[in-house]
């Protein structure tokens, strides 16, 4: 095997790259002069069609692409290249419905030192293609969805409750790890470390 033909890693964006939703709740707040501790609360507050269209004054704002990037984030991302790894970004933003958000977004990861072979969709079939061996997401429904990818071994889930260990299918031939943000390096060192003996 090529080296670092394993080291294929997919990250999610938002809430795994960044703290997500907060940007976008404290861009609600601003907007809407209200206070909401979580989407589902903003939602139930504003209704949905509200929502929505605050929704899209977010997308289309200078605010969404200047969020901060989370550190451990950054240095989990030089690590990987590091070890001759690739990034590949994958995420649920419509970048079919808005024309200029794909260029917006690998700008700000541009602007922000961030390494990555693509940012693309986040489908089974784009995972295959790129022939990922680990996904890194902060919510436990996408894990689930994509958890069949063909080279897929690894999945990872940051920031998430560990009773959410629960909501997991079994998987045969993968690997189901939970990290917060500070733990994320650490634990891919560990991997690859492994990985590197067999
Ligand atoms: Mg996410």
């Amino acid at each position: 095997m090529l080296p670092g033909s394993n080291k294929i890693v997919s990250i999610d964006i938002d809430g795994t790259l960044t703290d997500y939703p907060k940007p976008w709740l404290s861009f609600l707040r601003t907007q809407t002069s209200q206070d909401f501790d979580s989407v589902f609360s903003a939602k139930n507050a504003l209704g949905l069609k509200n929502y929505d269209h605050y929704k899209h004054l977010w997308r289309i704002s200078p605010e969404k692409y200047s969020v901060q990037i989370r550190r451990e984030m950054k240095e989990l991302i030089e690590y990987i290249y590091s070890q001759q790894g690739k990034v590949y970004l994958n995420t649920s933003r419509p970048f079919e419905h808005y024309q200029q958000m794909h260029k917006q977004t690998t700008d700000w990861l541009t602007r922000n030192g961030i390494r990555f072979e693509g940012v693309n969709k986040k489908s089974l079939r784009n995972l295959e293609n790129q022939g990922v061996r680990f996904h890194i997401d902060d919510q436990i429904t996408e894990l689930n969805r994509l958890s069949n990818a063909k080279h897929l071994k690894y999945l990872i889930l940051v920031q998430g409750n560990a009773d959410a260990r629960d909501e997991f299918g079994t998987y045969i031939n993968r690997e189901v790890h939970f990290s917060d943000t500070g733990g994320i390096l650490p634990l891919m060192q560990n991997i690859f470390a492994r990985e590197e003996r067999t």
